[in-house]
């Protein structure tokens, strides 16, 4: 028995609910790791679009897909996910979230919970049926503790009814590791 680390946890959780020829959204682009996962898991057939406030990010996760062959299976988009519905309008089967700064760049430019919440919502209304959002919440930097909490107080009220709320966290950890909180959309 090894209990899965958190970052193959959120890979696992994707893997199990976005399917080939289906739709995926990437909320923070970074260095395009996830985008690149996602891209594999949609196949020939579906769509990724990828979504980072700096050039930066979009540079390297079009790198990242260039060098795998797969550019031509994402849409990297400049501009924050709260926006998301000016670039994306068909069902989604999954999406994903890395919070806090970009590794490597400037730690002030972070995720916010405001636009974080908002980019929620708006995915929320796009995902299909046990589709679900996965987000890798890290909190350890100057604003990630406030964004963290807005985040949980807004999912912790998603009605029971509607949604499955999941957290998954090594909770003896130091050093203010991230933690997963799922969104799966109900029947
Ligand atoms: N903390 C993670 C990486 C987070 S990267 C780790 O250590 O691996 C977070 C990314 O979100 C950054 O590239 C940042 O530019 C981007 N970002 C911040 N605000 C955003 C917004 N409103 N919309 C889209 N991307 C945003």
């Amino acid at each position: 028995m090894k209990l899965q680390r958190v970052l193959q946890y959120a890979k696992y959780l994707l893997s199990e609910s976005i399917e080939k020829g289906e739709i995926a959204v990437d909320a923070t682009a970074g260095n395009g790791h996830d985008t690149l996962f996602l891209a594999e898991l949609v196949g020939e057939d579906g769509h990724v679009y990828a979504f980072d406030i700096q050039q930066e990010a979009v540079d390297a996760t079009i790198a990242q897909l260039k060098e795998n062959g797969l550019e031509h299976r994402a849409t990297v988009i400049l501009d924050g996910h709260e926006h998301i519905e000016k670039y994306v309008t068909q069902q989604i089967a999954g999406a994903v979230f890395n919070l806090g700064y970009l590794p490597g760049a400037d730690h002030g430019i972070i995720t916010k919970s405001e636009t974080t919440i908002r980019a929620i919502e708006s995915l929320l209304n796009l995902l299909k049926i046990n589709g679900l959002i996965v987000l890798v919440i890290y909190y350890g930097h100057e604003g990630g503790k406030e964004e963290r909490d807005a985040v949980i107080d807004f999912v912790s009220q998603l009605p029971q009814k509607n949604y499955n709320v999941l957290r998954y966290e090594f909770i003896n950890q130091k050093n203010d590791p991230p933690f997963i909180i799922a969104l799966e959309k109900k029947k």
